[in-house]
């Protein structure tokens, strides 16, 4: 599966001047590959409720070298503008912490850059690989021009990782479920069927994520509550004015984090 075409920014909308094309936009910093001992890979399961008596479960690998490939779908200046600024103001810290020397607590002004960062990375690899798409040209517009995410409708938390498997090897690991309407692509991209939430779990070296989003807000309610009643790190909505004490955070293993990325969402399972 190549990579889409885009003929405008996938953010801001803008064209590439005559004789130009759009930037080469990473979906994953290229630095992430050189601490991991293993590339991270992904895949994909859709639940294709059209039928609701008869769902039917896809498992789908996103564009293999998701984490590589570099598609242009940006203009140069969303590219190496605000999107950069998101990348870097996370680096200091997330590099550490990829490396398991977590720093003792992150500021909400940390954690919240953190969320961004988690969340770009799942809007450009959807549009790098559409399958499914869940994230609307709504929330792109209000990350790009506000530097935040929509108050709600998203949930970010963190733990940490400890499993080897999930360590080494599983990168991103994305669930879209529940199909509703037609995505409102922009450009010549298709009308892809699209999903109203969607689940993406994160094992990067030592930082476990999971990013939960889509328009049913309840959904992401949920997510937020539970993860914080069990002691996960919210980092998005922001939970205090005070910083994030990692010590506390609940430090999970393979098996652990196969049960909170199971096909059925662990947080549907302890109402
Ligand atoms: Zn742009």
């Amino acid at each position: 599966m190549k990579p889409p075409v885009f003929s405008c920014c996938q953010f801001c909308g803008a064209s590439p001047e005559s004789g130009k094309r759009l930037t080469k936009t990473h979906i994953w910093p290229h630095w992430i590959n050189n601490i991991l001992e293993l590339h991270p890979t992904c895949d994909v399961i859709s639940i294709d409720r059209s039928n609701p008596k008869n769902p039917t479960i896809q498992e789908k690998k996103r564009h293999q070298d998701i984490f590589t490939i570099q598609p242009r779908m940006t203009c140069k200046s969303c590219n190496e503008g605000w999107m950069n600024d998101i990348e870097q103001n996370v680096l200091n810290y997330l590099k550490p912490i990829i490396s398991n020397n977590w720093p003792a607590s992150l500021s909400p002004e940390q954690a919240s850059n953190l969320s961004l960062w988690l969340a770009l990375i799942c809007m450009n690899a959807e549009l790098a690989s559409p399958l499914s798409n869940t994230i609307t040209q709504n929330d792109r517009d209000h990350l790009r021009k506000t530097g935040t995410l929509p108050s709600r409708g998203w949930s970010i938390i963190i733990g940490k990782n400890e499993g080897v498997f999930w360590r080494k090897r599983k990168g991103y690991h994305n669930y879209p479920s529940l199909d509703s309407g037609i995505h409102r692509g922009l450009s010549q991209s298709k009308n892809h069927i699209s999903y109203d939430k969607q689940i993406t779990t994160f094992g990067i070296g030592s930082l476990f994520a999971q990013v939960v989003n889509g328009r049913d807000l309840s959904f992401s309610d949920y997510h937020s509550f539970h993860a914080k009643r069990l002691g996960f790190g919210v980092i998005f909505p922001s939970q205090r004015n005070s910083p994030l004490l990692t010590e506390h955070l609940p430090v999970l293993t393979d098996e652990q984090i196969n049960f909170l990325n199971s096909q059925e969402p662990w947080f549907s399972k302890i109402y």
